[in-house]
C-alpha cells in the first residue's frame, strides 16, 4: 500500500481516531505517538477502515486493499493493540482502538526484549496532559468508559443485602468463564519515566469474557483461572486499590485495580479536578461519630483526598479530631472503610441513583452522543459518499446542545436507545447489541 499512502497521513490518523469515543485532540505531541506507534501502512489502513467493528471483507471494500494485505496489517495491529478484534456473530470484526481504553493501555501492557516501551512511555505521558482530559472531561461529563466498583467488605450491613450483581466483583467473577490479568499501564509507565514510587505490583488489570479472549489472543494478558482472579482481587483489597470498572451492568469488560500516585484517572481528579473521570459508585462513606477515634487512618487511605482531619467538635471529648468527607466528590471506593480499625467509616447507599448503561452497545452510543461522535458510529464507511454527507448533517444535528441535552435526558433517553437499536437489527448488525 506505500505508494497509496498520503502524506498528511498521521493527521489524517489522528482525525479518525479522534472520531471514536474518546476524543483526541490534534498538537504535535499526538503526531509525535502516532508517527512512533504506527507505520504509514497502517495508519492509511486505519483511516480507510470504517469506525465499528467490521468484518476483513468489510475493510477490503472500504480501504480498496487486497485481502492478503489487509489481513497482514490487521494481524499486526491487533498484536500492537492498535486495532482490537472481537469474536461477534460467528466471525471476528475488526475495530481502530480508541485513545483509553485502547492504544494508551495495551501499548504499555506490552511486553519483550525489543520494545520501544520507554520512549512509549514518555510521549503518552506527554500528550496525555491537561488539554487531553479537557476535551474528554471538562464539561461536566455525564457519562464515562469508567465506573467506580464498591469493595464489598466495605459496606454498612444493611446495604450487603442490597446491593446489585453489577456492582459485585464477586457476582462479575462467579458468573463469568474467562479471565487474563496484564500489566498496569500507568504503574508501567511511571516504572518507565523513573517515577514509580510505590510498591503496587506491575500485573495488576484485569479482563473478562471476550476482552479477556482478546488480550490473551493478542499475548497482551496472561490467562488465569476463576480462583486466582479470586485472589487477586482480595490481593487488591489488602492493598487498598480502588476498583475501577467498566461503566456497564452487563458482560463488563475490565475491571482496574488503582493506586493513587501512578493511576491517571485517580491523579486526573485529585490534582486536576476533572471528577468527572470515573462515574462514582451507587454507594457514598459515611462515617458513625460515637464509633471514630479521629486516628485519621481513613484520610490517609483516600486516594482523592476526599476527606479532612479536622479539629474534633468539643461535644466529642473522646478524641483531637473529626473525619470529615466531601460528598461531593467522593468516589464510593470503599478504601477508606478498609482501614478504619473501628468500623466507623462504612459505605452507604447513596439518595441520588447513578445511572449505569446496561451494556457497552448503550454506553458507547450514549457517550458518543454526549462527546459528539455518534454520527461516525451510525454511518462509519468513509469510502461511501452518502454516509460523509449523513454523518455531516447528523452530527450538526446532534451536536446542537438542545437536542444533545433532550436525548440524554431521563425523559428520552430509553426512546433514543431503542430507535437506534432498531435500526442497528435494520442494518443485520443484531450482533453489535450483544457486546
Ligand atoms: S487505570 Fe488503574 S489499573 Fe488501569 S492501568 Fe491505570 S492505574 Fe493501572
Ligand atoms: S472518601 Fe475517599 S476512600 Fe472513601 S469512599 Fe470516598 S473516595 Fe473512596
Ligand atoms: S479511620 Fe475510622 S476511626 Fe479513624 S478517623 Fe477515620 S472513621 Fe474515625
Amino acid at each position: 500500500m506505500g505508494h497509496l499512502v498520503g502524506k498528511d497521513v498521521f493527521r489524517r490518523l489522528g482525525r479518525k481516531l479522534d472520531g471514536l469515543e474518546i476524543r483526541v485532540p490534534w498538537n504535535e505531541k499526538l503526531h509525535a505517538v502516532l508517527k512512533e506507534l504506527y507505520s504509514a501502512e497502517e495508519a492509511e489502513l486505519i483511516v480507510r477502515m470504517p469506525y465499528g467493528l467490521s468484518t476483513v471483507q468489510e475493510i477490503e471494500r472500504a480501504s480498496g486493499q487486497e485481502s492478503a494485505t489487509v489481513l497482514r496489517l490487521l494481524g499486526e495491529m491487533t498484536r500492537k493493540g492498535l486495532v482490537m478484534d472481537l469474536w461477534l456473530g460467528g466471525e471476528y470484526r475488526y475495530t481502530p482502538s480508541p485513545m483509553i481504553v485502547g492504544l494508551f493501555e495495551f501499548t504499555l501492557m506490552r511486553v519483550g526484549p525489543d520494545l520501544n516501551t520507554r520512549e512509549w512511555a514518555r510521549l503518552l505521558h506527554d500528550y496525555m496532559d491537561e488539554a487531553f482530559c479537557e476535551a474528554n472531561w471538562g464539561d461536566g461529563s455525564c457519562f464515562s468508559i469508567f465506573r467506580t466498583l464498591p469493595h464489598e467488605e466495605a459496606l454498612r450491613q444493611a446495604e450487603c443485602a442490597e446491593i446489585l450483581d453489577y456492582d459485585k466483583a464477586s457476582a462479575l467473577i462467579a458468573g463469568t468463564k474467562r479471565f487474563s490479568i496484564g500489566l498496569c499501564s500507568c504503574r508501567h509507565e511511571m516504572l518507565h519515566l523513573g517515577e514509580k514510587s510505590c510498591d503496587t505490583p506491575l500485573e495488576s488489570c484485569t479482563q473478562f469474557g471476550y476482552a479477556a479472549e482478546m488480550m490473551i489472543r493478542n499475548g497482551l494478558g496472561r490467562e488465569v483461572g476463576r480462583r486466582e482472579m479470586k485472589e487477586h482481587f482480595a490481593r487488591s483489597r489488602d492493598l487498598g486499590l480502588v476498583l475501577t470498572a467498566d461503566n456497564v451492568r452487563k458482560n463488563m469488560r475490565f475491571v482496574c485495580h488503582c493506586c493513587s500516585c501512578c493511576c491517571y484517572l485517580l491523579r486526573g481528579i485529585s490534582r486536576h479536578g476533572f471528577t468527572g473521570i470515573i462515574l462514582t459508585s451507587g454507594y457514598i462513606a459515611g462515617i458513625t461519630r460515637e464509633k471514630c477515634s479521629g486516628c485519621g487512618l481513613c484520610a490517609q487511605a483516600c486516594p482523592i483526598n476526599a476527606i479532612a482531619m479536622v479539629a474534633a467538635d468539643t461535644r466529642s471529648p473522646k478524641r483531637k479530631q473529626d473525619a470529615v468527607i466531601d460528598t461531593a466528590i467522593c468516589l464510593g471506593c470503599g478504601v477508606c472503610a478498609l482501614k478504619c480499625p473501628s468500623g466507623a467509616c462504612r459505605l452507604t447507599s447513596r439518595e441520588q441513583r447513578v445511572i449505569t448503561p446496561e451494556s457497552t452497545f448503550e454506553r458507547v452510543m450514549l457517550h458518543s452522543l454526549e462527546k459528539g461522535t455518534l454520527q461516525n458510529l451510525l454511518f462509519d464507511n468513509p469510502a461511501r459518499i452518502d454516509q460523509t454527507f449523513l454523518r455531516f448533517f447528523t452530527g450538526a444535528f446532534l451536536r446542537l446542545p438542545p437536542v444533545k441535552r433532550a436525548l440524554l435526558s431521563d425523559s428520552l433517553r430509553s426512546v433514543f436507545l431503542a430507535t437506534v437499536k432498531g435500526g442497528v437489527r435494520r442494518q443485520g448488525r443484531g450482533w453489535a447489541l450483544e457486546l
